[in-house]
């Protein structure tokens, strides 16, 4: 636990307590205590270690003693004990803004209110403004503001894709403000996670201010947030919160570092500074015992002073990478260069919109050796799915544009449901012709856990299938993963040698990161695909190869990496 999340138990340890009518010298030494911690410059774990908590200054004995439960558990007792006795909903309440406990107290008294929902009700019914010290103009706040909440849930993370695109695109208008030298992406944008809250930034300048007022007047700026001497946040479409700081550059390394995160990663370094003497923070590594301090122009000084490699972003997430390192075991991680064909792709013979033709020219444009045609099966009707007899026409077409071509091995494939008994879609001699087998679930995704996770493991024990496609059915935005007991997929999958897929798509992201690890470390194969409906979906490459990082997948994980002949082998296609 960091200093943060403790400081952040304390408050709401307050909240609950001011919430049940305790003593308000009791909530307020928590309070308290919470702000010391925030404003503490050691870690509360290091100074733990060090046997140092006795020396915080301004915090009680008894609060002390939560705080190394706290460090020790991760939890302390009487917050579990309170938090048992008011209902859940409460704690909701009170965090929406312009609502502390003592009003969420009045309402959980007078009208019975344990949910946010129940409290939209009361709003919506007028009984607010009937209570004492409220009235109309409260009530009509209250609602806008459960209201603003609500669409904040579902607007408050955005695709990678997006968040690339946009911070592309303010680097670019950023390259011409004369008094910015450098811009680069930081945050969880640049350690490429699935998902993205709001973009960070870099920027060296030695006119801070006009920098950041060159940047608050961006054309795309819908609302400055905070604009100070050194940094500013603005609102963006889409709801994208972007934050930059401008820095000096001898300190960009460090501050590249810090602001790249992630917060748990810079955890670890810091303490592994430590042990050698030295504090480590955005301004580089401060001598303990002199108190000099050694700034970083460059990120991977900062690695190479700690005994590390100059550690990839994407898996800077404190799971094992710096042990990793320091034994010289790092993954060499694959990169977008090693991919030489993609294995799930579709035709305007389903629902993509290019021809065969148009798409095995795209892919010999991006240097790729093979395609598999990947239409999907009868059952997907809305895709136009194929029936075995525009399947078996399907396979001769494939052949006969394959025969025309010089320049890559165009595999016959098929995206064949796995329907809801777990019956593929295809009889087995059908399936037994195509290159290329790759199986999904696309319907009945409501299904039960036991029924979901049996489904698939039939089709996964079928000798003729190669590749399970968007294994937990995720789509951002849309729907979450349909229940499935992935360990057993990843154990099945190992056992009958077959592929499990990252699927690239930007909205599905599917294996996750944490997923194909898991998958690699069980030993199955991967492949990245990018479920090309229009060539230029060929691209979106990058954002399965950047999951693939995460997990710290290696070009020897994945199928595709494979040239053709070592790929037909693998799957025994006689091409
Ligand atoms: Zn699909
Ligand atoms: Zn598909």
């Amino acid at each position: 636990m960091d200093n943060i999340r403790i400081a952040e138990m304390f408050n709401r340890m307050a909240r609950l307590l001011e919430f049940k009518g305790e003593n308000q010298f009791k909530t307020r030494a928590y309070t308290n205590a919470a702000r010391t911690i925030k404003g503490l410059d050691e870690e509360l774990q290091v100074l733990h270690k060090e046997a140092k908590i006795e020396d915080i200054p301004g915090v009680g004995k008894i609060l002390k003693g939560k705080i190394v439960e706290m460090l020790e558990t991760g939890t302390f007792e009487s917050y579990e004990k309170i938090v048992e006795e008011v209902p859940p909903g409460i704690i909701e309440i009170m965090n929406i803004p312009g609502i502390g406990p003592k009003k969420a107290r009045l309402f959980y008294e007078k009208l019975g209110v344990e949910s946010v929902d129940e409290l939209k009700k009361a709003a919506k019914d007028h009984r607010i403004r009937r209570l004492p010290r409220m009235g109309e103009k409260q009530e009509e706040k209250i609602l806008r503001s459960i209201i603003r909440l609500e669409e904040d849930k579902d607007q408050g993370r955005h695709p990678l894709a997006l968040g690339m695109e946009i911070a592309e695109e303010i680097k670019d208008e950023l390259s011409s403000c004369p008094h910015i030298k450098k811009v680069t992406i930081a945050g969880s944008l640049r350690r490429k996670r699935d998902t993205v809250g709001d973009i960070d930034l870099i920027a060296i300048s030695e006119e801070p201010e006009k920098a950041v007022a060159f940047f608050t007047n961006m054309k795309n700026v819908e609302e400055v947030l905070e604009s100070g001497i050194s940094e500013a946040s603005v609102l963006y479409p889409e709801n994208f919160r972007v934050d930059i700081r401008m820095v000096r550059k001898d300190d960009f390394g460090s501050m590249m570092q810090h602001f790249t995160g992630s917060k748990e990663h810079n955890i670890h370094l810091r303490e592994l500074a430590l042990s050698k003497g030295y504090r480590l923070n955005e301004y580089g590594f401060t001598n303990e015992g002199t108190g000099n301090l050694i700034p970083c122009d460059q990120e991977k000084s900062i690695y190479e002073f700690l005994g590390l490699d100059h550690l990839p972003p994407e898996i800077r997430e404190d799971r094992g990478e710096i042990e990793a390192s320091l034994r010289g075991h790092l993954p060499q991680l694959i990169e977008k260069e090693d991919i030489k064909g993609d294995l799930h792709v579709h035709s305007n013979w389903s629902d993509g919109i290019n021809t065969i033709e148009e798409l095995a020219e795209a892919a010999i444009q991006r240097g790729y050796e093979y395609i598999a045609i990947t239409d999907h099966s009868q059952s997907t009707v809305v895709a136009n799915g194929l029936s075995e007899k525009r399947l078996l026409e399907h396979i001769d077409a494939v052949e006969r544009i394959n025969d025309k071509c010089d320049d890559i091995s165009i595999l016959s494939g098929s995206e064949c449901d796995i329907k809801t008994n777990g019956k593929l879609d295809y009889s087995n001699d059908i399936l037994e012709r195509l290159d290329i087998v790759i199986v999904a679930v696309h319907a009945g995704l409501e299904q039960s856990r036991r029924k979901m996770t049996g489904r698939i493991v039939s089709a996964l024990e079928n000798e003729y299938v190669d590749i399970v496609a968007h294994p937990t059915g995720r789509k951002f935005g849309k729907r979450p993963p349909y229940d499935v007991d992935i360990e057993t997929i990843i154990s099945v999958a190992k056992d009958n040698d077959k592929v499990l897929e990252i699927n690239s798509s930007p909205w599905r992201l599917d294996l996750n990161d944490i997923n194909a690890k898991k998958a690699k470390e069980n030993g199955v194969m991967l492949a990245i695909n990018t479920d090309t409906h229009a060539i230029d979906h060929f691209d979106n490459i990058i954002f399965g190869i950047d999951v693939a990082r995460r997990a710290w997948i290696e070009p020897s994980d994945v199928i595709n990496t494979m040239n053709l002949k070592q790929l037909c082998s693998r799957f025994g296609i006689s091409k």
